[in-house]
Order: C-alpha cells, then sequence, then structure tokens
C-alpha cells in the first residue's frame, strides 16, 4: 500500500512515469504498472502529462545581500574594490532587515523548484555574526522546504582585514557548514597567510572549504594549483570547492588540462555561474578530466549586480547558452550542475529520482528534461518528501501557502489507509 502515487508525469527522457511514495520516500518508479492505482495507494494525484525533476539544488547564493523584499536599487558604479565594498556596506545598513530580504529570496527560489541550497553570508571583523545569525533564522524558518548549507564568507578579505581570522572561527564553532576565502593574492596580498587560516579552520572545526576566487590568468591557475595541493596535503579531498575560478577561462588549454588534472586529483569542485561579461570556466573539458562542475545564482540583485531572480532551471540554461551547448546530452550537463553535482558538494543524502529516496521533485511544464533547460518554463510546482509545498499547513512559520494546480483523489478502489 502507498500514501500516494503520482501517475501522468513524464521523465527526463521524455517516457511516462508513475511515481508512488510511502513515509515521504519514492517506494516504486516505474513506466506504467507497478505504481498503478490498482497496487493500491490512499491518493492519487494526476500530474497531467508535466516533467518531474530532481529539486533544484542552488550552489552558490548570498541570502544576506540580496535587496528582494526591499525596494529596487540602481546600480552604482564604482571604481576599484574597496569603494564597492564601501558601498554595499552603506546601502544594507539602509536596506530591510536581512530577515525579511532572506525570506524573500528564498520565498521566490522555492516557487521556481530549488529545495536546497549553499549560501554565502558576510562574517568579518566589523560586521562580526550578525548576518550569519540573521540568515540562520531564516534558514530555521525554511526547514523543510528548502535545505540551506551556511558558509562564513570573509567578503573584505581575511589577512588584510584584521580580526576576521578570529570571527571565521567563531562562526566555524557556531555551526557553519563550510569556511570561505576570497583571492588570497589579489585582496589579501598573501596568498599562503589567507590559505593557512582557511585551511587551519577547516582542519580544526571539521568544516569544509569555499574559495571565491576571481583572480585571472596565470596568477589564477597558480592560486587553483596551491589550493589543490593543500587539499591534498591537508586530507581534505572532496571537501573544497573553488566559485568562479575565472582564471580557467582565460588560459590555453594545456593550462587547463593540468590543472583539471590537479584540481580532479584533489577532489576540489569548481562552481561557475556563467558569468555574463567574462570568460569562465570549460565546463565539458573540466568534467571530462573528472572536476566536480556545479552552478549557483550567486548575486541576485544586490550592490554587486542587478540581475537574476534566484531561478536554478534559468541559470542551467544561461549556463548551456554561454557555454555554446546545443545537444540534448550538453543540455543535459546543465541541468546536472543545477542538481546532481550541487546535491553532491553540499552533501545532500536521499537526493534524486530513485526508488528509496526522499520523494521530492520539482514539476514542469515541458516535453522532455532537456527541452526544460532550453526554454526554462516559468511555472513549477515543489514536492518534498511527498507533499506539495504548504499542503501540510502545519508550518505555519513560512506562511507557506497550497501551491498546486494539481488535483488529489482519493483512489478508485477507495481503499485508505
Ligand atoms: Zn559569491
Amino acid at each position: 500500500m502507498f500514501d500516494r502515487v503520482f501517475v501522468n508525469a513524464v521523465g527526463a527522457d521524455g517516457q511516462p512515469l508513475n511515481l508512488a511514495v510511502r513515509d515521504g520516500r519514492f517506494a516504486s518508479i516505474s513506466s506504467l504498472g507497478a505504481a498503478h492505482p490498482e497496487t493500491g495507494a490512499a491518493e492519487i494525484v494526476d500530474l497531467q502529462g508535466h516533467l518531474v525533476l530532481p529539486g533544484f539544488v542552488d550552489g552558490h547564493i548570498h541570502l544576506d545581500k540580496s535587496f528582494l523584499g526591499d525596494r529596487w536599487r540602481p546600480h552604482r558604479v564604482a571604481a576599484t574594490l574597496r569603494e564597492r565594498l564601501a558601498d554595499e556596506k552603506a546601502a544594507l545598513a539602509s536596506a530591510a532587515p536581512i530577515a525579511q530580504r532572506a525570506d524573500a529570496l528564498l520565498r521566490q527560489a522555492a516557487s521556481f523548484g530549488t529545495i536546497a541550497m549553499r549560501s554565502h553570508v558576510d562574517v568579518d571583523a566589523t560586521t562580526g555574526l550578525t548576518h550569519l545569525h540573521a540568515v540562520m533564522e531564516a534558514r530555521e524558518k525554511w526547514r523543510g522546504i528548502i535545505d540551506i548549507e551556511l558558509v562564513a564568507f570573509p567578503q573584505a578579505g581575511v589577512v588584510s582585514c584584521p580580526g576576521t581570522a578570529d570571527v571565521l572561527d567563531a562562526a566555524a564553532q557556531e555551526g557553519v557548514d563550510v569556511v570561505g576565502g576570497i583571492d588570497p593574492t589579489t585582496l589579501d596580498g598573501d596568498a599562503d597567510g589567507q590559505l593557512d587560516i582557511v585551511f587551519g579552520i577547516a582542519q580544526k572545526r571539521g568544516v569544509k572549504i569555499d574559495i571565491h576566487l576571481h583572480e585571472a590568468g596565470e596568477q589564477g591557475i597558480e592560486q587553483l594549483h596551491r589550493i589543490a595541493a593543500r587539499t591534498r596535503a591537508a586530507g581534505l579531498e572532496g571537501r573544497v570547492s573553488v566559485s568562479h575560478a575565472y582564471a580557467l577561462g582565460d588560459v590555453d588549454a594545456d593550462a587547463v588540462a593540468r590543472i583539471a588534472d590537479a584540481l580532479a586529483a584533489a577532489g576540489v569542485s569548481i562552481m561557475t555561474n556563467a558569468p555574463g561579461d567574462r570568460a569562465f570556466p570549460p565546463i565539458l573539458r573540466l568534467r571530462a578530466a573528472g572536476v566536480r562542475v556545479f552552478s549557483g545564482n550567486d548575486n541576485i540583485q544586490d550592490a554587486w549586480w542587478p540581475y537574476g531572480n534566484g531561478d536554478m532551471l534559468q541559470r542551467a540554461m544561461l549556463l548551456g547558452y554561454r557555454s555554446g551547448f546545443y545537444t540534448d546530452q550538453e543540455l543535459l550537463v546543465a541541468l546536472d550542475m543545477a542538481t546532481e553535482a550541487g546535491a553532491a558538494v553540499i552533501g545532500k543524502r536521499d537526493y534524486g529520482l530513485k526508488v528509496g529516496n526522499e520523494a521530492s521533485f520539482v514539476i514542469v511544464k515541458a516535453p522532455n528534461a532537456a527541452a526544460a533547460v532550453a526554454a526554462a518554463p516559468a511555472e513549477r510546482v515543489i514536492v518534498r518528501s511527498g507533499q506539495f509545498w504548504g499542503e501540510s499547513g502545519e508550518s505555519g512559520e513560512s506562511g507557506n501557502t497550497p501551491r498546486t494546480k494539481f488535483e488529489t483523489a482519493p483512489a478508485a478502489s477507495g481503499q485508505r489507509g
């Protein structure tokens, strides 16, 4: 006996699919037959030929930075990075509280089908842990709908921002999952100094690492080699990510091949959001070398840039668009970066459309997964652990409202319980 069977769905390959759920997990996934109503289910939900995909994973977002949920703020031009940082501090100081803005962004991300994310949160000597505490509250509020992994992110630098090392360590003690870093050479002017601190905290506190690396060309490649070597030396294989790694888009194929082998051997994953005006990592070449490449939205309508809405399917489309992905196989690579690859990086267990896993998925109107990436149709519905978002109605905390247009009906046989 199943609790519920979702019938008349379409799988990634465009073939018909029925998904049976028991105790919040997939009990059966079949093209037809096995999970049919006759085998017994309390409820039948007709998905009317809609595509089902694993819920999206946003592998890089900043929940404390976005102005979503506040007023629109026209982008301001800054001459230097330090000027941008000062401008951002001033803008955030006059913006609505983080709780309100993060809540608005989470609601929007959920409406687009995101069920898990890695959020970087500014942590430095001047903000201390205030942003972190606010985002931790948002995480509690959204528990059960979006799983949130937190990164202590030293936006203003580590060595060059005295006191930040201690705050990063305090954040790790308070329960962040990941310690961040940023441009060790160009921002701090002391690559080994910053990496000593970041890797030191990771080893001492048992947290993962995710370093923002915007450093260009040969300098950036050198940094990646340094990070890969330190990862192996520290025994942190599989627990280190580098976000952006723009340099991988700046150098020739031989240089990419050498660093790709080093990254793969060290289990260092790469995050790219396919930025609009910048060369970025060659996704297929890195994957072919065995590097895990995942994606995230990064900045969304904040002091850094005005773009973005929190939609990972649109992000997958942009990855494909900027990478020149045309074939179905390539479009599915972009989807993988917005789903499975990100789930693996954040260590999300029981993820994906397989029997035994948490029965969570996103429903999209598209003939198959490649078509969904190419067009990124806007309308989505989330199912978590077999239930539509907001369906249970008990977690009034999130102000969740029913999101489904799909009718739930008792099974024709009338069997219940
Ligand atoms: Zn970022």
